[in-house]
């Protein structure tokens, strides 16, 4: 029978990276905690109409990578390409925002029909926030920042920010207008996605990824060169907070996002260490989307990182710089204790044991070999364990467990009576476990 394979661009996480994931969750959560945001968890399939609706039909996302079919009941569905159009639809459906602002974070899958390569999957994972409800320039700067020190808490280096203001609606369109004059009287030039866009979706050519669009593109003029006095000084009110808080960042007059709802700030992180998808994290303000899906005026920002692209930056990282942070993130974490155990009755003292300590909230990896105790031992070394406790014929006919130092050249060594367990007073024991 032929080996059932997962689809393309499906990607398996197995033990050891679903370590490293977890260590990566749990400090975004952290970061969210402390930044106070609050989780949201919304259905992987959403009707087809959001995202249409929510992120553009012209834009490549809508246009041809999202998974959508018809259901059992003929309507059409598709697997979300994204977050921010699910967490606005259900603030929406659920009143969220008569409460005042939210400071909304989820994390999950993604599904886009894309070129699977490095960093590029099908089914690929974000984690994001989404401030609904937040209209400061200030809380650009907030937002930013969070997702830098988020990025800096892991240990990824080589990082960079780049800024842009993409202005109002009424700015985009009249750069709208000089872009495609601009263009037109050189349409021949574009390749044949963009020519189409000149029609559609013009500022989308901006964001084409061929070379000789974006060669052509260098001498195009700029949206910079639209933008109101309003914008422009809400762009530089950005650029003082971000002044103030010290971090770094490129003004890139190029940058564009991929999705249509962004106005005013838009950035991304980047990352030397990606090639191709150099893109670890990107967001901005899309202060018109929460009115296209049919809620009053709101403004909004948000970002979102791909997880996968987060990872790569990390193990590069962390084999750049083995005792650096990110190595540091991503190694998988040592028991606390390694149980060596040999013989019948020693083996289940072993497992009672094992249990008492597991419930004093200790991590506990026993030995299910049965083998000889140097190789035991062997295997508790390489565990990273900073103890082994020892049980075998010996310890058992003598009433003793012996605690042993594993990383200490001493190898020092204590012997603990076994009654202690029974009389429920194992605290000697962990005390000492948990000094490792
Ligand atoms: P790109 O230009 O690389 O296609 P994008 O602009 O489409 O990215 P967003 O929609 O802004 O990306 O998503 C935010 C982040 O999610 C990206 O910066 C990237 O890290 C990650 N991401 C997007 N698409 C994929 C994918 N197919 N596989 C893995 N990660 C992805
Ligand atoms: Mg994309």
């Amino acid at each position: 029978m032929t080996q059932l394979q997962s689809l393309r661009g499906m990607v398996d996480l197995l033990p050891g990276q679903t370590q490293r994931w977890q260590a990566v969750e749990s400090m975004a959560r952290s970061h969210f905690r402390r930044s106070g945001c609050l989780e949201i968890r919304t259905p992987l399939l959403e009707v087809t109409e959001l995202f249409a609706r929510g992120i553009g039909e012209a834009t490549d996302v809508v246009g041809k990578e999202m998974y959508s079919f018809q259901d059992r009941g003929e309507r059409s569905c598709t697997l979300r390409p994204e977050g921010t159009a699910s967490v606005v639809r259900a603030a929406l459906q659920h009143g969220l925002l008569a409460q005042g602002g939210q400071r909304l974070w989820y994390a999950g899958p993604m599904f886009r029909y894309e070129r699977p390569q490095a960093g590029r999957q099908r089914q690929f994972h974000q984690i994001g926030v989404e401030w609904l409800g937040v209209a400061s320039p200030v809380s650009d700067a907030e937002v930013i920042a969070l997702a830098w020190d988020l990025l800096a808490d892991c240990g990824v280096e080589g990082l960079a920010l780049e800024l842009n203001s993409l202005g109002t609606p009424a700015d985009r369109k009249a750069y709208r207008t000089t872009l495609v004059n601009w263009l037109d009287a050189r349409r021949e030039h574009l390749d044949a996605d963009s020519q189409q866009r000149l029609n559609t979706n013009p500022l989308r050519i901006l964001d084409s990824k061929i070379p000789e669009t974006q060669s052509l593109l260098q001498d195009a003029p700029m949206l910079e060169q639209s933008l109101c006095d309003e914008s422009r000084e809400r762009h530089q009110a950005v650029i003082e907070a971000l002044d103030a808080l010290a971090i770094p960042y490129q003004l890139n007059p190029r940058l564009v996002r991929g999705l249509d709802y962004y106005g005013h700030t838009a950035f991304e992180i980047t990352s030397d260490q990606l090639g191709a998808q150099a893109t670890v994290c990107g967001g901005g303000r899309y202060d018109g989307l929460v009115e296209q899906l049919g809620g009053g005026p709101t403004p909004a920002i948000g970002w979102a990182l791909g997880m996968e692209r987060l990872l790569l930056v990390l193990a590069a990282a962390a084999e750049a710089n083995p005792s650096g942070r990110a190595s540091r993130l991503v190694q998988p974490a040592a028991p606390d204790v390694y149980v060596v155990n040999r013989g019948d009755a020693a083996t289940h003292q072993a497992l009672v044991l094992c249990r008492r300590l597991r419930g004093f909230g200790l991590v506990v990896e026993r030995d299910e070999s049965g083998s000889a105790f140097g190789k035991q031992f062997k295997r508790a070394d390489r565990s990273g364990a900073a103890f082994a406790l020892v049980l075998g014929d010996e310890e058992a006919a003598r009433g003793v467990v012996r605690l042993k130092a594993l990383q200490a050249a001493s190898g020092a060594e204590t012997a603990f009576p076994q009654a202690d367990w029974s009389l429920n007073d194992l605290d000697a024991l962990v005390a000492q476990l948990r000094k490792g």
